[in-house]
């Protein structure tokens, strides 16, 4: 079991980098994470599921949930798409002495180091290359070329922030092995 302070390990990094199959992996691997499920207003993709993937949220929804302080940090991470984490999410989780896992955007992650200080671990995940990212996502196929123009725009401001970091960590293509590797000896280390 956790016997150390931490509450939290956010994995935050652009789209398509890799920070759900790493998520993923530690809630196999471990039975006291539990995936903190964020709120959203953006449709869901085939195959995603509300209540499992996201809190699929209509705008008025969303809104409602800010006005009465229901998020512990939201954003529009997109024009028009609004993501965020609901405290109640977070609450359920350590409530029962378990540690939430984010898969969350920069500027939320840095956002909860904030609030949560060294009770959050924050792990920046990058690609080894803008366009190793740009490649990844065509292949998943699940944005318009628009959409991913916008991601990696916004992925070379997300750079800026990577000293803020507990940890940086390249998840380069083909090398997840590695990566796991990298989060196992975090895990070890200060979660453990
Ligand atoms: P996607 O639409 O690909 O699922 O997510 C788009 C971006 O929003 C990703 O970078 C994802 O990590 C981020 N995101 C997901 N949930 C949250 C959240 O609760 N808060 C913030 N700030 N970003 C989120």
């Amino acid at each position: 079991m956790n016997s150390q302070n931490k509450k939290i390990i956010v994995f935050a990094g652009p789209s398509g980098v890799g920070k759900s199959t790493l998520a993923h992996m530690l809630l196999e691997e471990y039975d006291f994470f539990n995936f903190s499920i964020s709120a959203t207003t953006r449709e869901p993709r085939v195959g995603e599921t509300d209540e499992v993937d996201y809190h699929f949220l209509s705008k008025e929804d969303f809104h409602q949930k800010i006005s009465n302080d229901e998020f512990i940090e939201w954003e529009e991470v997109y024009e028009g798409r609004f993501y965020g984490t609901l405290r109640n999410e977070v609450e359920k989780i350590t409530d029962k002495n378990n540690i939430a896992i984010f898969d969350i955007d920069v500027v939320g992650a840095l956002n909860i180091k904030k609030q949560y200080g060294d009770e959050a671990y924050v792990v920046f995940i990058k690609p080894e290359s803008v366009e190793a990212l740009l490649t990844r996502l065509r292949n998943r196929g699940t944005e318009t070329e628009e959409q991913i123009q916008m991601r990696k725009d916004r992925f070379v401001k997300e750079l800026s922030y990577e000293n803020k970091f507990d940890y940086i960590l390249t998840n380069k293509t083909g090398e997840i092995e590695a990566a796991q590797e990298q989060i196992r000896a975090i895990i070890e280390k200060h979660f453990k």
